[in-house]
């Protein structure tokens, strides 16, 4: 069983922000800044390539509930929410869930996008991708 779902069933101990029969809100461990939640399903999806759409909109439904309460109550300048999806992308717990990081001007957390804008033909890769 995956250590999310050990926190879901009370098998470890977690600081609840918020929790309903099919979401759970947690303090993440780790506070990359003061507030730093985890939003996740009680029932184990991997990612968002195989959350059920129905338990996926509920989570995000929580997140917003959260980044409200935390704008409130911490007074932060803004929210970063953040899923990793895959090892590649920073996952390390494979159980689906939502990053909701209070952000302030003077904290020192960056994420930072290269410019590869001379990479790649824009025309091209809107056909690979376009739904
Ligand atoms: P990710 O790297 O996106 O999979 O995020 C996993 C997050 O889970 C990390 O930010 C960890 O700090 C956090 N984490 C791991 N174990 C626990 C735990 N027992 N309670 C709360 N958060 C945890
Ligand atoms: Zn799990």
């Amino acid at each position: 069983m995956c250590i999310f779902c050990k926190i879901i069933n009370n098998e470890i101990p977690s600081k609840k922000v918020y929790e309903d029969e099919d979401v759970l809100a947690i303090l993440d461990i780790s506070q990359a800044n003061k507030g730093h939640t985890l939003v996740m399903p009680k029932k184990h999806y991997e990612n968002i390539l195989d959350i059920d759409n129905n338990i996926y909109l509920k989570v995000m439904e929580v997140a917003k509930k959260v980044a409200l309460k935390q704008k409130q109550a911490l007074n932060c300048e803004g929210i970063n929410l953040l899923n990793n999806c895959g090892e590649v992308a920073g996952q390390s717990v494979m159980h689906f869930h939502v990053h909701l990081i209070p952000r302030n001007k003077e904290d020192e957390i960056k994420f930072q996008f290269k410019d590869n804008s001379n990479k790649f033909d824009l025309d091209e890769v809107l056909k690979m991708v376009k739904l």
